[in-house]
Formats: C-alpha cells, structure tokens, sequence
C-alpha cells in the first residue's frame, strides 16, 4: 500500500492541485483511449466479444472449487508444486521458503499485481534477499522507490524527461537523454545481466487453465520469458480468480484484454507455462511452483452480485476512462489497484473499513462499465459496496463484508430517512421545493470540496427560483 488509505482525500486534493501531474494523465489516458477505440472499428464485433468475454469468465466463476480442484491436479500431474495462500502473510512466507530452500540471494520479477497486492519485494528484502523489477515500468517505479500508478502501464505518471534524469542519477555512467529507444536500451542492459545473475524468477500469471494445467501470461518486453525461463526455479503467483476451464476459452479473453489494454491486436508474447525442463529439453527451469492467492476474495466469492469483480482481467480500461483517475492518478488511492476496479475489488482485499472512501471516489458516470470487456457492472457494485459501508454493523445479512458499516452514521440515516418521506409524497415534495427555493440564501456563495476544480455550473448570484422561471417551468 502506498500511504495509510485514511488520507485518500487530502491525497486527491494534492493530486488535483498538482497542474503537472493531471496534464501528463489527461495525455497519456487520451492516448489510450484512442489506441483502444482504434482496436475496435466494429461496433457489432466489439459487443459480441464481450458478451463471450462475460459468459467465459462467468462460468469459470460459476465452477470456481471444481475448476481450482482440477487445475491442481493437472498442475501436479505436469510437475508443477501448487501452494495455497489465504492471505499476503501466508504467501509471502511460502515464497520466502522456496527461496531460501535454493539458498538464492537475488530474485528477478517479472510484472505480477498480485506480487504488489501482498509487498512481495519488501518482505524478501527484509529478509536480505534481492528482488529486482524486470518490466521496464516496473523497473522504473523501482529505481523512483515508488509504486505503480496504474495496473498495465505502471510508470505512466512520469514523463520521458523524469526517466532521463532518473536513469542519469541512478544508473552509473548513464547521460541525461530524452531519447525513447535510448532509454529503453540503458534499462534493458542493466536488466540483461541482473537475469543471469538471479536464481529465482518470479512471475505473475494472466489465465490458468484447468483442463491442462497450463499457466498463460502476456507481455511485450521478452523480460517475462526470461524471468521464467533462465533462472532455475520460477514462482508463479496468482489470485485464485484466474482460472478458466479450456485452452479454448483463452483466445477471446486475450484478445479483449490487449486491445482493451494497450490497444493491441496482440502482445508480442504469449508464454504458456506447462511444466519445469523436461529431461532433454535445453532451456527451462528444474523447478516450477505456482501460489493460489485467497487474500479476501473468498468475501466477494460469497456474495452472488460483489462476485462479478473477480470476472476481471486487469486489462486497465476502466481506469482509463474514469474522470475520476484521469484527474487524480494513481497513487492518490493509496492502493496497489486503483481507479473503478481498485474501487470495487479493494474493500475486499484491505476491509471496507480501511478502503471506505474509494467506493464514494466516483460520479458514477457509467464509462468503466461500458468499456469493461467482461462487463463488470461497476457502478451498481460501487453502489452496493457505498451500501454496506453505511450499514449498521449490528445488522444481520447473509454475507457480512469485512468492515461493514465502517460509514454508518445515523444523522445520515435521518437526514435519508427525511428524504424518502419528503419524495414519496407529492404535498410535502412540493412544500419543500418551495422552501428550499425561498432559503437557497442560506447555502454556501463558493464551491467547496471538489467542485473547487469544476467550472461553475450556473452563475453564482442566478437562483434556482430565477433559472426555473426563465426556463417557463413551475417551481
Ligand atoms: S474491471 Fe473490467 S475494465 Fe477494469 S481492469 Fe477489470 S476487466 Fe479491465
């Protein structure tokens, strides 16, 4: 976690305070936006994917004991070492034991969320162990000593000029350059050799399939195939969520999740990991293990509407065209996943106790769900998740989440309740519309909060009384 969660709201502020920090987010989302639109010309195509999209990560959902039941067995049966994690603390200590049973004193990493989700570098650092980013984002926000800003692109709060000056402070010998291909070379060179040097790659993993016991993972640098394959021991790492029931139901989910992403047709790798060498084979390492990560999923598992969270596949759309993100970045939620899916996935992970405010950290607009290639209904998940956080704890429900009722208030309970009476009513709806057009006197002349940032909607002194009767409507 980047900062304690409770200072997401003077994070925002800061983030929206910063004129540097939202001109480089409104760039890089535009671009992405575009690169995605780009990826899907065809209206009809895009709907029809999705709803395969939907209807795969659903019944994988659906199945979801059986399926992680079968893919161990496959997994086992290809020699691969299946672990189980109920929680950060349980995986770190797995990974830590498998680690120092080498007796390795470098790991190399490649891009895995859920290696952030349990602070995987910092717990083998604290026990003397290297841990080194080999995605070149992943890379950079390491030498920055930051966290990932978002999901796919984990850097991309940073300019190409913050990356030379970085690149010049931090790697001896390297001069300040703005040139793109030049700094992706100095990166890669200092990478290459940190690869033949560590003794146990770590990786994440985008689908595990069942049927065969096949582990699939994407990425465009080349640095996740080495990460599993030069080092003898590779650890894979994932949430229990990612398993899907055939080799066949891949496709449609890759394809949705590279262009939804990065607004490719496709990743210039696709690594599917069946098993360690195999007596003969050249390359490859002698021992693959694979964490199952639990970490409060099991919550939204329980509950038949929070459960479509996990249909996710971290492609990153939604980030990418929240206003919400597009204006205060990642690092304001504090969390390893921010933005919409970080919203709803969060309260799972850390409690709603301790995620409260980022549920109520949208408009509600409806973009992340229209563009969500597996039709995650966000918005009503956020209002579900706003729901529980507001009710009283000592309520008995099926399912209580973690943190529940972490909001509860009851002077919001009365003023709602007040509310509902005034609304259901047409005499007393009409009463109060006439006062509340008489006392708008009595409400605050400036833009507070976040509507400090806004343009405002109507001209200060011009009441509601006025703009009804211009607009000929009754008050
Ligand atoms: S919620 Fe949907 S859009 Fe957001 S990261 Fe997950 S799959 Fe992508």
């Amino acid at each position: 976690m980047n900062a304690p969660l409770q200072d997401f709201r003077g994070r925002a502020r800061q983030a929206l305070d910063d004129a540097r920090l939202r001109a480089n987010f409104r760039g890089a989302m535009d671009y992405l936006r575009g690169k995605r639109a780009a990826q899907f010309p065809d209206a009809g195509e895009l709907e029809a994917l999705r709803d395969r999209g939907q209807a795969i990560r659903r019944d994988a959902l659906a199945r979801l004991p059986e399926l992680l039941v079968q893919l161990e067995a496959r997994l086992t049966a290809n020699g691969i070492q299946v672990h189980w994690a109920e929680d950060a603390a349980q995986a770190n200590a797995i990974i830590l034991d498998i680690v120092q049973k080498q007796g390795a004193r470098r790991v190399i990493k490649g891009k895995s969320m859920a290696s952030e989700e349990i602070e995987l570098n910092d717990h083998l650092g604290a026990h003397g162990i290297e841990c080194l980013e080999s995605d070149m984002g992943e890379y950079i926000v390491q030498l920055a000593h930051e966290k990932p800003s978002h999901i796919v692109m984990p850097a991309i709060h940073k300019t190409k000029g913050d990356v030379a000056a970085l690149f010049e402070r931090e790697i001896p010998g390297t001069p300040y350059t703005e040139d793109v291909d030049a700094l992706i070379q100095t990166g890669r060179r200092a990478l290459r050799r940190k690869f033949m040097e560590a003794d146990v790659g770590v990786s994440g993993v985008n689908f595990a399939i069942a049927e065969t016991g096949t582990l699939w993972l994407v990425e465009n640098e080349g640095n996740g195939r080495l990460s599993t394959t030069v080092p003898a021991t590779h650890v894979a790492i994932m949430g229990i969520e990612k398993v899907v029931e055939r080799l066949e139901d891949v496709p449609p989910l890759a394809s949705l999740l590279t262009r939804s992403a990065t607004g490719q047709a496709i990743t210039t790798y696709f690594n599917l990991i069946s098993g360690p060498r195999r007596p003969g084979e050249m390359d490859g390492p002698q021992a693959v293990h694979l964490v199952l990560l639990d970490n409060g999923r099991s919550q939204a598992y329980a509950d038949e509407q929070l459960r479509a969270t996990l249909q996710c596949i971290r492609c990153g759309a939604c980030m990418n065209h929240c206003p919400v993100y597009a204006r205060i970045g990642g690092h304001a939620y504090g969390t390893v996943y921010p933005g919409p899916i970080g919203k709803i996935l969060s309260p799972h992970l850390l409690g709603l106790d301790a995620s409260r405010d980022l549920p109520t950290a949208s408009t509600l607009c409806g973009a992340c769900a229209e563009v969500c290639p597996v039709r995650i209904p966000i918005p009503q998940l956020l209002i579900r998740l706003r729901t529980e956080a507001n009710r009283d704890p000592a309520a008995q429900v099926a399912h209580p989440l973690r943190g529940q009722g972490a909001s509860f208030s009851r002077g919001e309970q009365l003023v709602w309740k007040f509310w509902r009476g005034a609304f259901a009513q047409p005499t007393a709806w009409r009463l109060f519309r006439w006062l509340a057009t008489r006392f708008r006197w009595l409400t605050p002349r400036r833009q507070l909060g976040w509507t400090q940032h806004r343009a405002p909607l109507v001209p200060a002194r011009r009441s509601l009384h006025e703009l009804l009767k211009a607009r000929g409507q009754p008050e």
